[in-house]
């Protein structure tokens, strides 16, 4: 396994940062995940405009371009070239003595790996997940490598068995833990807006130009976590979950012929077809 830090690419077990990276003392910094599928990496412009937009919402002076160079020969080292796979990449704020205020004149740390990932054609599980008070930050638009609100929900799915927490902020439906969720209701598509609430999934934005493709009613709106019963359908997506239709949210059970809901399969199968074609730019 290969880890790019600064520059270099090294094996992964020689990559060595500094105890006073403000990513390791502060959770200073951003991230972002992406999968290299058959026809390159899907939707990578999306992902590293995301990264910059992110970078620049906190300041870190960083040109994500730099880093997108440097993609081809980290797959090369790692041998993934061309191999289904997933890349990590993070830049926080780098090294500096700690302070809180943005130090002046310090480089970025970049940091990227890659390892061997494959996804199913459609995501055929049917899932549960339990409902959690949203107790993260104001500032869930930033993808910020301080992920303890998330950890912590996702934990708590785990330890009940679950696959993913879903999180209620003022009695409203924000996302999941690290998915965004989706409800149908008479045919038409709910999700929360894409405000300081929620993190605005490159998935999710996939799913909303699939719905205006297929001519489905898209209502960015939250749902009340006491309307989830009146939904017909509910689903989650991310760049490793897909789409995945939800089976059981909280205590309610959505009861659909053929187990997943037909709207939810029609946008699977959307999402399917989409993973054929080349969608890098
Ligand atoms: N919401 C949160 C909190 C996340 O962490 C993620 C992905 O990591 C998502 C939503 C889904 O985003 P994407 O579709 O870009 O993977």
């Amino acid at each position: 396994e290969k880890v790019f830090l600064n520059g270099t690419i090294y094996p992964s077990d020689a990559a060595q940062i500094s105890v006073f990276d403000r990513g390791f003392l502060f959770g200073d910094g951003i991230y972002e995940v992406m999968v290299q599928l058959d026809h390159g990496i899907f939707y990578k412009k999306a992902h590293l405009d995301r990264l910059q937009e992110n970078l620049d919402k906190i300041n870190i002076a960083y040109d994500v371009d730099q880093l997108e160079t440097q993609i081809a020969p980290l797959l090369h080292a790692a041998s993934l070239e061309e191999k289904s796979c997933l890349i990590y990449m993070q830049v926080t704020r780098g090294v500096a003595p700690r302070k809180h205020a943005y130090p002046k004149g310090y480089p970025a740390t970049t940091m990227m790996y890659a390892l061997p990932f494959s996804l199913p054609h459609i995501n055929s599980k049917n899932i549960t997940a339990i409902l959690e008070p949203d107790f993260r930050w104001h500032r869930c638009d930033i993808k910020s490598i301080s992920l303890l609100g998330n950890v912590m929900t996702n934990e708590m799915a785990m330890s009940q068995n679950a696959d993913e927490a879903v999180l209620v902020r003022d009695g409203l439906i924000t996302e999941g833990s690290h998915t965004n969720i989706f409800f149908i209701k008479d045919e038409k598509v709910y999700t929360h807006p894409a405000n300081e609430h929620i993190l605005n999934g490159v998935t999710r934005k996939i799913v909303l130009e699939l719905c205006r493709d297929l001519e489905i009613p898209v209502v960015e709106e939250p749902i009340a976590a006491n309307a989830i019963s009146s939904m017909d359908e509910a689903f989650l997506t991310g760049t490793t979950t897909q789409i995945a239709s939800i089976a059981q949210l909280g205590e309610h059970r959505f009861h659909v012929p053929d187990a997943i809901g037909k709207t939810t399969l029609k946008l699977q199968e959307a999402f399917a077809e989409l993973k054929q074609l080349d969608s890098s730019t």
